[in-house]
């Protein structure tokens, strides 16, 4: 069994370029593709993620914040890149930054064109968004007139594209809202084209978007858990592969006799002999408490180890009972033989809660 010397996120690259690869030919050719790269590549390491995304031919990055574009900026990826939710705050910055802002309101689309006006802007690239039902940021489909006069009131700013989210297109229960979304974008974009006298581009579709609604690729997708392996399915987890492996090692081996307690509050009670060992990890590294008290388990020398009582700031407890292994044996907390969002689910939370969830402090390591 090798040694592992530390907790580390291992993070496999070709894994990265074999979804992307997979995503990228479920689209015909002249359809753009927008890597989601934020909260740090969803958990994964975004400068290593982004620089492998450009030499796979990634068309654009979207972020959510203005400092993480500018990171990106900083690291020297030069492909344009959308702030998904920017502050008025950071107008300036986004500007100076080459950073394309998406501006969801009149408030924002006010501000940005001073701050554009300011700088001596001509057609700076700027993408509208339309709230077509998931009521968090966009204009209303009532709004066009408004966004038509705003865009046509200056000179400073130009609409790169009209895009709108997605609430629900990995459930196919809810087919009918998602293609009434659809529909809406796509009726309010028309509209705008003729008015506007130009065509910025259109789309709507995120990961799950891409593989359950083909008519709606329009001119781009905008695709983040697919990338790091997660399809939203069975079939699609099947054809993807998860990028990131979360290991640990075993610090402490004890052995509890009946009626011993383990850990905070006494919430393990041993009820026979229990061989246990404590790992390096815990809530503070993003492996919250729900996942304490039997409720996962990780993978220690290919076997299931539950995690017993409660789990601590910076450490876990398993019970090893029966299972070979020593102090410093590698320890699998998911990827491998755990798919993460099995184990997510066993946490009462989804992949991305669970892989964006990953501390700071955990080293990654590129593989
Ligand atoms: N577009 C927007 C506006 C998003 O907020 C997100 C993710 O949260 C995405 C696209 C990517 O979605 P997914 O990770 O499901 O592909």
């Amino acid at each position: 069994m090798p040694k592992a010397r530390e907790t580390v996120l291992e993070i496999d690259l070709d894994a990265l370029a074999h979804n992307y690869n997979y995503l990228r030919s479920k689209l015909h050719e002249d359809v753009m593709f927008m890597a989601v790269v934020k909260a740090n590549g969803y958990g994964s390491e975004v400068v290593d993620i982004a620089r492998k995304l450009v030499d796979l031919g990634a068309d654009y990055f979207a972020v959510a914040y203005a400092s993480e574009g500018i990171a990106l900026r900083k690291a020297g990826i030069e492909t344009p890149i959308l702030v998904l939710h920017p502050q008025s705050v950071n107008f300036e910055a986004i500007i100076e930054n080459c950073l394309e802002p998406s501006l969801y309101s009149k408030f924002v689309v006010e501000e940005f064109i001073k701050i554009a006006e300011g700088l001596k802007q001509k057609n700076y690239p700027v993408h509208l968004k339309f709230n077509t039902g998931l009521n968090r940021l966009g204009f209303s489909e009532k709004e066009t007139a408004l966004v038509r006069d705003l865009l046509q009131g200056t000179e400073a700013v130009k609409a790169k594209s009209f895009f709108s989210h997605l609430a629900a297109s990995e459930d196919w229960r809810e087919r009918e809202f998602t293609l009434m979304q659809i529909h809406t974008l796509r009726k309010l974009a028309i509209k705008l084209y003729d008015e506007l006298g130009y065509r910025p581009l259109l789309h709507i579709c995120n990961t799950s978007g891409i593989n359950n609604y083909p008519k709606a690729h329009f001119d781009m997708v905008r695709s983040g858990i697919g990338l790091y392996g997660f399809g939203n399915d069975k079939t699609e987890d099947q054809k993807l592969k998860p990028i990131g492996t979360l290991k640990t090692i075993i610090s402490q081996i004890h052995h509890l006799e009946k009626g011993q307690s383990l850990g905070y509050n006494r919430a393990f009670i041993a009820e026979k002999p229990t061989k246990t060992a404590t790992l390096p990890i815990g809530h503070a590294d993003g492996i919250n408490r729900q996942y304490g008290n039997g409720h996962a388990g990780v993978i220690v020398n290919g076997k299931y180890a539950p995690i017993i009582g409660n789990v601590c700031m910076d450490m876990i407890m398993i019970n090893i009972t029966g299972i070979e292994c020593e102090e410093g044996d590698e320890v699998i907390i998911f990827g491998g033989p755990q798919h993460a969002t099995e184990f997510a689910s066993k946490g009462k939370t989804i992949s991305y809660e669970l892989i964006t969830g990953i501390a700071p402090r955990v080293k990654r390591e590129i593989i």
